[in-house]
């Protein structure tokens, strides 16, 4: 008897109960299919792609130490898995359940063709999220639209059991390998499951603890900038959080509860998929015209040190950290008024944690459109940088221009300095009014929290 494991975004062997059922058959195909229409879409950055490459490389060499090998084909996932199916007359295919529109209409397909071959499609709950997707639900409703309530039951709903790591897997006779990408490196991101693990380890033993106290301190790597390993599915979340748990602490705590964000997106793009790119509440915003505004934005020329730091931050690495992407966000949406579309679009074209439950319902939530209680709060960038960058030393790193002022209220606030002096920098001015562009905002929500 033969099974597929079709890999999607679980690039693991640990803790990972697609290829731990599957290995239970006799033979077994651990099958990776570049669906080229991702590939070809927008929905694809060198970032991104490189760190897949060297996930699928890694997968491959952890595969075979188990005896195997990971089996990549090229196209639509759905026709790949049949024919393969239909080749070496497999009697289960095992996939992971995941949130997106997309995910969801491929795992149908997947589910119509094997039923007409007369193959079985098993669904696997909790290896891209920590609890399975849609389980969570408040009386009523099919999903949590608020976070707080959401949590408590998330916190006290029980976590299925890890899994272990299959001890061998037999390949069936006469299957094309196919090509394995080179793994790559993209900047200072290595992908993979190995690299991710040992990643991992050295977060819980030196920086886990002291998570609730740095977390938000925009110079210092005071999170684990673990979420690429995460939206790849290098990493389980089951057993991050398993893990966490074993250390308690207020970092811990901390960690947990951002775990369950994570989660809490996930669950919201599951049951409402259209969220993705439509408003998940409607504000009948009637956002201003784009034009050299958002291309300041986007180049990290606003003339706001904090908001460039992190624009420059995103394009140079493809990485943001957390307090950035909200600072930024609530710049385009609140204070240039702009649609959130054209970040959460932006943000998924640099970003190697690109992950569109995660993007775009964050986006939705910065802009007031979706689950925030506060949607008409605004970020004050200004006050933001006394909080979070006290010394400037963020800004400094991504904004050579100001890297030599000495008082970091100049670093935040160059058009404090003489006329001469600021000229010389080489610095924009600032494109926006921060009060006038909150109150407009503020004017168009009609004022209200
Ligand atoms: P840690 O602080 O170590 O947190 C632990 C894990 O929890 C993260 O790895 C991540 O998986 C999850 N997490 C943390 N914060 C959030 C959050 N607010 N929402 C959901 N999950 C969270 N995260 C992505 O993974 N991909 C994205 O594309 C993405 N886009 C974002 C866009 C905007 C506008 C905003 C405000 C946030 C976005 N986030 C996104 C959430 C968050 O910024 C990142 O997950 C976090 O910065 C990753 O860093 P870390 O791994 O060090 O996080």
């Amino acid at each position: 008897r033969t099974s597929i494991a079709v890999f999607t975004r679980d690039l693991r062997v640990n803790d990972n109960p697609v290829l731990t059922a599957a290995a239970a058959a006799e033979f077994t195909i651990p099958m990776f299919v570049q669906d080229t229409v991702i590939a070809d879409s927008s929905f694809s950055n060198r970032h991104r792609q490189h760190f897949l490459n060297a996930g699928l490389a890694d997968l491959d060499a952890s595969l075979q130490q188990l005896g195997a090998a990971l089996v990549i084909r090229s196209g639509d996932p759905v026709e790949e898995v049949a024919r393969m199916a239909e080749r070496f007359d497999v009697e289960s295919v095992h996939i992971a359940a995941d949130a997106s529109g997309y995910a969801r209409a491929r795992e149908r397909r997947l589910h119509r063709v094997l039923a007409c071959q007369r193959r079985r499609l098993v669904v696997h709950e909790a290896v891209i999220t920590v609890h399975p997707l849609g389980e969570i639900t408040p009386s009523g409703s099919d999903h949590f639209s608020v976070f707080s309530p959401y949590y408590r039951r998330w916190r006290d709903q029980r976590r299925r059991p890890l899994v272990p790591v299959p001890d061998r897997i037999d390949l069936p006779e006469g299957l094309s390998q196919g090509r394995v990408p080179a793994g790559a490196a993209a900047h200072d991101w290595q992908g993979g499951e190995t690299v991710a693990r040992h990643r991992a380890n050295e977060w819980f033993a030196d920086g886990l603890a002291d998570y609730l106290d740095h977390h938000d301190d925009l110079a210092a790597d005071g999170t684990s900038r673990l979420s690429p390993y995460l939206h790849f599915g290098n990493l389980s979340p089951v057993e991050l959080a398993s893990k966490a748990d074993q250390r308690p602490s207020r970092g811990s705590e901390a960690y947990v509860r951002q775990l369950a964000w994570r989660d809490f997106h996930h669950q919201v793009l599951a049951a409402r998929p259209a969220a993705a790119w439509q408003d998940y509440r409607y504000r009948d915003d009637q956002w201003s015209d784009p034009g050299r505004l958002l291309d300041a934005w986007r180049a990290g020329q606003t003339g706001f040190p904090l908001v460039d730091a992190g624009m420059r931050e995103l394009i140079e690495t493809g990485w943001m950290h957390n307090r950035s992407r909200l600072v930024t966000g609530s710049f385009l949406t609140k204070t240039l008024y702009l649609d959130w579309r054209h970040g959460a679009r932006h943000f998924l074209d640099h970003l190697v944690d690109g992950d569109l439950a995660n993007n775009n319902l964050n986006w939705q939530w910065v802009a007031g459109t979706g689950t925030d209680t506060r949607p008409n709060r605004v970020l004050n960038p200004l006050r933001q940088a006394e909080r979070y960058d006290p010394d400037a030393r963020y800004v400094r790193r991504w904004v050579p221009e100001l890297a030599d002022l000495q008082d970091p209220r100049d670093v935040h606030e160059p058009w404090r300095l003489p006329e001469i002096e600021r000229k010389a920098l080489g610095y924009p001015e600032p494109i926006a009014d921060l009060a006038a562009g909150r109150a407009h905002f503020l004017a168009t929500r009609g004022g209200g929290q």
